[in-house]
């Protein structure tokens, strides 16, 4: 008996690994993040299996859940939104395994970062730029550490990709205008690549009026970055001067 911690992409099923989709297609006991994995998603799992939201449980609920299924000798899905090793909570219920001797492995997922840059059809990158993708949030009730904070990130100039902050958007704009200037761009995509998808261009200036106009209140990515913006310079990579390992240049 094993836990196989899952990712379930960021909604649309068909962003689910092949592997992600097999498990779920034959799992028999699943734990869930209901609150924010897609239903469709969902709706792969057998209606004969035990279906569990953590949505409504705390840790001791849903090790004892997961004691249940392991007396049972019956594998788990623990399915989490995303990539499970991004704000998943699944270090503390690895460690609570490895104390009960349990079993476990990982399933990784396509996350809502990567989601929210489809939507948006960018690069995260840039040639000549930013060479650095930072995934970060701003505090909640979860502390940040004061030398990760959004103001301390942004010296760097790297692209940011804000988890769990919409809320909080004019807080990270403030953080950010600063070093990024009134005009960098800052996108929010709200549920990327769920049917009700919203995106939003706009400047670190603007993003607070249009979030709230729009009422985003949650399931929101925020990106920040000048390598948003339109490109305008080409990379070495595919330059005709340049050569590499499996291109000659051409140099004429
Ligand atoms: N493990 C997840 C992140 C979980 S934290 C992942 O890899 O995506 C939850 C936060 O993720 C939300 O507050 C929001 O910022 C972001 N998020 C999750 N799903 C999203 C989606 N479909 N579109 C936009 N943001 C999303």
């Amino acid at each position: 008996m094993k836990v196989i911690f899952t990712g379930a992409g960021p909604g649309d099923p068909e962003l689910l690994t092949v592997k992600a989709r097999r498990l779920l297609e034959s799992c028999e006991f699943c734990i869930y993040a209901g609150s924010l994995v897609a239903p469709e998603v969902i709706g792969l799992i057998p209606e004969t299996a035990d279906k569990y939201d953590s949505a409504k449980l705390n840790l001791d609920e849903i090790m004892a859940l997961i004691e249940q299924a392991r007396d049972r000798s019956v594998d788990v899905i623990r399915l989490h939104t995303g990539d499970p090793s991004i704000y998943g909570a699944i270090g503390e219920q690895m460690a609570r395994l490895d104390a009960l001797g349990i079993e476990f492995e990982v399933v990784p997922g396509v996350s809502s970062f990567q989601a929210a840059a489809a939507a948006l059809r960018t690069e995260l990158t840039a040639p000549n730029g930013s060479q650095t993708i930072t995934l970060t949030r701003i505090a909640g009730r979860t502390p940040v550490p004061d030398n990760q904070d959004l103001a301390a990130l942004a010296e760097t100039g790297a692209t940011l990709c804000i988890f769990l902050s919409v809320q909080k958007i004019s807080d990270v704009a403030a953080k950010l205008i600063p070093h990024y200037g009134d005009d960098c761009p800052a996108c929010v995509v709200y549920r990327a690549s769920w049917p009700d998808q919203l995106v939003i261009r706009s400047t670190l200036a603007g993003i607070h009026e249009e979030v709230q106009a729009a009422g985003i209140k949650k399931t929101a990515m925020t990106l920040v970055g000048a390598a948003l913006a339109k490109c305008t310079t080409e990379s070495l990579l595919y330059a005709a001067s340049f050569s590499h390992e499996y291109r000659k240049g051409n140099t004429t």
